[in-house]
């Protein structure tokens, strides 16, 4: 069982068994909604995932069709979303209750990453966007 809240604690929610492994998002839309250099994010199946609370308060903002983001309306905080037209849900990993379990798999989209971060791990880099095998 893994858990996760947003920083107010209204939204909180569990996943039955593992996630999958993290990714590392370096698009300029994830650095944008996070603020961060990257978007650590990883997915779990739909059927594993349940809300504890708050999903009423959650609000949605959709930058593009393909790029919606969830978040609580108290707090800001990214929330899990379910991706549309998929049984798969979308986790934001460092909202994530510790210890989940799992480590960086890779990086995406890195030639759009900040020229002020340098990644300096061996995780395998792609230019495009790719999910890790849960
Ligand atoms: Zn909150
Ligand atoms: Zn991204």
């Amino acid at each position: 069982m893994t858990t996760g809240q947003c920083l107010c604690g209204d939204v909180k929610y569990a996943i039955e068994g593992k996630i999958s492994p993290i990714w590392l998002c370096h698009c300029s839309k994830c650095r944008r909604g996070t603020g961060s250099a990257f978007h650590a994010s990883a997915i779990c199946g739909a059927d594993k995932f349940e809300w504890l609370s708050g999903e009423d308060g959650i609000r949605e903002f959709e930058s593009t069709p393909t790029y919606v983001t969830r978040f609580c309306g108290r707090c800001g905080s990214p929330v899990p979303q379910q991706l549309r037209g998929t049984e798969l849900v979308f986790l934001h990993a460092g909202a994530l209750d510790e210890p989940i379990g799992r480590g960086v798999d890779h990086h995406i989209f890195t030639g759009s990453k900040a020229s002020w971060y340098e990644i300096t791990d061996d995780r395998a880099q792609y230019d495009e966007h790719r999910t890790p095998a849960t």
